[in-house]
């Protein structure tokens, strides 16, 4: 068992006023305190999957663990995680300025994307980031002329696609063979020679891929590691080149419902581990660094979002709908991908269920919905939703879609809550904007 398993926070319960606590914060009081829609983030459960991922490879001696800031990038989860000892898998100059603000270890932070900009490459190689993954021709050359410019050799690993499919949704698959991300197979060594003959400030370390998320398999993990151990043999064999990394992405599912059911980190842990040693074995190299990246499984289970129940419509011989103060822009994942989420009533955890009901969000798009179908117990205005696992993929997708501030994030822990994102204003909502002066009442 490991905690990306468990639907809910560990730390959830209900309280004596019946209520739904977490860190040993009543939810209800967080609600009132800072206002809905409001992300809850559980310290103790981040800690603990950081706890599980560490336990799980430890029989794997050069083991890194770098989280996918891309889940959920802020300042105090960046600290929390630079604490476990975690390194940074970054995707934006954003990205690479938040953990660098929270005191990351730059040399621990791997910069990835399929179109960095010059600004980013440049400011990563300004602030140390430890490694740049190179996704295309296009960048090679152009970071090879950035770091000439700095007079530094920059480090780098190579992102492949694999050609592995995995069984997840199309728009979170990365790994098969027309993915727009990273070198093709068959693109690797006119890369290497490239690197080796022309782009003399670049040095190649190794190999990086990443083939979806979500993933519910573990054998896709073992036929990803023998791929990428068998190319660092071939590169050795043609090349004398000598790589020493593989990273191998993140991907691990969590649980948004009772009938999802992701593996354990140990199960993975034992997947990789025993394909790397197998295939170290077979292909005759020196065992190599191992990177792991996981996002979406660090952070998820740790979150929930508490939303106000607001207006409701029963349409005639229908669906009944109950609306909440939030949706799509605070939580895009239903209408992006169909996903589903569970929940609760947070002052009434224990209420008979009434009635299968659907949760409507508040913006002006139809596909608004956040919960279809789900049982809850008879509802009245003003009672509070708690949605589990909205701790990756929420607040970093969030927008200002139809001018709504974005929410608060509060951490809980050992009955403490610590205000983490301040919840926009309505002048943040128009700090941006600029009336052009001849359009300016002059009166
Ligand atoms: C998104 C991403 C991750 C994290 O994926 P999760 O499914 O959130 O674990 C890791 N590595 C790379 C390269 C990614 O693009």
């Amino acid at each position: 068992m490991s905690t990306n398993q468990s639907l809910k926070p560990l730390t959830l319960h209900v309280n004596s006023e019946g209520n739904l606590q977490i860190g040993g914060c009543d939810l209800v009081a967080l609600a009132q305190k800072y206002n809905t829609p409001l992300y809850v983030l559980d310290e103790h459960t981040i800690r603990s999957i950081c706890h599980d991922y560490k336990e799980a490879f430890k029989s794997y001696p050069k083991v890194n663990m770098m989280y996918a800031s891309k889940a959920l990038c802020t300042e105090a989860v960046s600290a929390i995680l630079a604490s476990e000892g975690f390194g940074f898998d970054v995707v934006s100059a954003g990205e690479i300025y938040t953990v660098y603000k929270a005191g990351a270890d730059m040399s621990k932070v791997l910069f990835n994307g399929n179109n960095k900009s010059f600004e980013e490459l440049n400011l990563a190689i300004e602030l140390g980031v430890g490694r740049v993954s190179v996704d295309n021709f296009f960048e090679l050359s152009l970071l090879n002329e950035i770091a000439k410019s700095h007079n530094k050799v920059v480090d780098i690993l190579l992102r492949i696609t694999p050609g592995i499919e995995c069984h997840t949704h199309e728009y979170i698959q990365t790994g098969h063979l027309d993915s727009k991300f990273g070198f093709d197979l068959t693109q690797i060594d006119e890369a290497v020679e490239l690197i080796l003959e022309q782009y003399k400030n670049l040095k190649l370390h190794g190999l990086h891929a990443h083939i979806g998320s979500q993933i519910f398999e573990t054998t896709i993990y073992a036929d990803e590691i023998e791929i990428l151990v068998k190319e660092l043999a071939r590169l050795d064999e043609k090349f004398a080149l000598k790589l020493d990394e593989i990273n191998v992405g993140g991907g691990l599912g969590v649980k948004y419902t009772e009938s999802d059911v992701p593996p354990s980190t140990y199960d993975i842990a034992e997947k990789i581990i025993t394909s790397l040693n197998k295939n170290i074995e077979k292909y005759g190299i020196e065992p190599p660094a191992l990177f792991l990246e996981p996002g979406r499984s660090i952070i998820s289970t740790a979150g929930v979002t508490l939303y106000t129940l607001g207006s409701s419509k029963q349409v005639p011989h229908g669906k009944k709908y109950h609306a909440v103060d939030g949706g799509m822009a605070d939580n895009a994942r239903p209408s992006m991908y169909q996903a589903e989420y569970s929940a609760q009533i947070a002052n009434k955890p224990e209420a008979e269920i009434a009635q299968a009901v659907t949760i409507a969000g508040r913006f002006c798009e139809s596909g608004d919905i956040l919960i279809k179908n789900i049982q809850l117990p008879e509802i009245e205005e003003g009672d509070i939703l708690c949605v589990y696992n909205t701790g990756a993929y929420n607040y970093s997708m969030a927008s200002n879609y139809n001018r709504v501030q974005k929410p608060a994030m509060v951490l809980v822990n050992n009955a403490q809550d610590d205000l983490i994102i301040k919840r926009e204003t309505l002048d943040d909502i128009v700090a941006h904007d600029i009336i052009p002066q001849r359009l300016q009442k002059n009166d």
